[in-house]
């Protein structure tokens, strides 16, 4: 068989699991075409994509004018490293801070990347900044957080899973309950040594968990008067996943650190970015962080592109509109159906739970019965099944997946 030969799914899945590491449970589809909200698999069956790579495909797959500036990118200059400057960077980073509203920001290639150069700011703003005796600087985070899987990261998250047998760990980190302001205060009171507080908006990964009306702005408030960073991880939730450009716009908050990834490149390539404020971003100076690939010409010129989609396109809005019907479709169907107990979330980030034990199969049987039916979506912890189609959706395609949806839990047996 050469390299590049068509394969069955069955072989590709085979050639994966003999050849790769073991570090993901996929769900047995293998594709290998997509465009806008559709994708195929290689027998050439067609599905509607409810998964969105984790939110990174949100103006939809292989989006003409996110591949046109990336292949033209890509034809002219591909990478000179920040030795040199290139004459894309300084226009991407003029043209993100303005549409996100910050001074600067610092370019990296993942999520992971991205919370940890936040991380790293903070930290360093809390020493030079606020003051905070060296080594002592604590950072706030929420339990059940997924911020990523490097080592730091998994150092303050709570799932064994992703933890067993990698320590030792980071130290410097302070976890508290998630949409509870009481916790976050009384971890702020009586300790001059937090630096920060970071927090995902909408909890994706635990669950699409949304936290109650007002928690941000009071989150955003207490750290304010204790003067502390308010880092949102917004890597998952941003660029108009849950119906406005960022999930903190629902609250009116401008966090001091924002953390981006996923759609910032719509998935065409992998581009993430930290943005902050000048008191906040010049505590970075030459040498303190970086990457070879971080602000390369491609992903300058992906990333403005896949931004500009979302405002030619309204996105936000369309999730607003569309997640409104896909809740309020899923909450009439709940009444009637004893398989599902709720729909919560919020834009197009939404997650139905399933009426059944954490370690049962159910979520991941249904996922497969949506599969056959030609709907991809993946649980996320158990019972909990996340929906999260590109919001390049229309309201045919939406109500044509909700008729899946239902009629595939409908028929549904244990
Ligand atoms: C996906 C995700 C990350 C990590 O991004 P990677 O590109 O996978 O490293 C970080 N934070 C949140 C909220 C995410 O959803």
């Amino acid at each position: 068989m050469a390299v590049l030969d068509q394969l069955t799914s069955q072989q590709a899945i085979d050639l994966e699991n003999k050849y790769g590491a073991h570090n993901y449970h996929p769900l047995p589809v293998v594709l290998s075409k997509g465009e806008g909200v559709y994708v195929w698999d290689v027998e050439g069956k067609k599905y509607y994509d409810f998964l969105s790579a984790y939110s990174a495909v949100n103006q939809g797959h292989c989006h003409p004018k996110i591949v046109g500036a990336m292949v033209n990118q890509a034809q002219t200059l591909t990478l000179t490293s920040r030795a040199f400057y290139n004459d894309m960077l300084g226009k991407y980073e003029k043209f993100a801070t303005e549409y996100f509203g910050f001074d600067k920001l610092l370019p990296m290639n993942t999520g992971a990347e991205a919370v940890e150069t936040a991380l790293k700011i903070c930290r360093k703003w809390a020493y030079e900044v606020k003051g905070i005796e060296e080594n002592e600087a604590q950072i706030i985070v929420c339990k059940n957080n997924f911020h990523g899987r490097t080592t730091t990261i998994i150092s303050f998250s709570n799932d064994p899973v992703a933890r067993k047998n990698f320590g030792p760990f980071t130290d410097g980190f302070i976890k508290i309950e998630y949409d509870n302001l009481q916790a976050l205060e009384e971890a702020l009171e009586n300790n001059d040594n937090i630096a920060g507080f970071m927090a995902e908006p909408i909890q994706g990964e635990a669950g699409v968990y949304v936290p109650s009306e007002g928690y941000l702005a009071a989150a955003k408030a207490l750290c304010e008067k204790h003067n502390v960073l308010f880092i949102a991880d917004e890597v998952q939730t941003g660029i108009a996943r849950t119906g406005k450009l960022l999930a903190v716009n629902h609250e009116d908050v401008q966090p001091d650190i924002l953390i981006l990834g996923k759609a910032l490149s719509g998935g065409a390539y992998p581009v993430s970015a930290v943005l902050a404020n000048d008191s906040i971003m010049n505590v970075i100076r030459p040498g303190n962080h970086g990457s070879t690939f971080g602000g390369n010409p491609v992903a300058a010129a992906v990333a403005i592109a896949a931004l500009e989609v979302v405002k030619e396109e309204k996105l936000a809005e369309n999730a607003e509109r569309l997640g409104k019907i896909f809740r309020e479709e899923l909450a009439e169907f709940a009444k009637e159906n004893d398989l599902v107990i709720l729909v919560r979330g919020k834009g197009l980030l939404n997650a139905v739970v399933i009426n059944d034990t954490e370690d049962s199969s159910t979520a991941w049987d249904i996922c497969m019965k949506l599969r056959d039916n030609g709907l991809l979506a993946k649980p996320t912890h158990g019972n909990i099944i996340r929906f999260a189609p590109p919001l390049v959706m229309n309201e045919e395609q939406l109500r044509d997946c909700i008729s899946i949806i239902k009629n595939t839990i409908s028929e549904f047996k244990k």
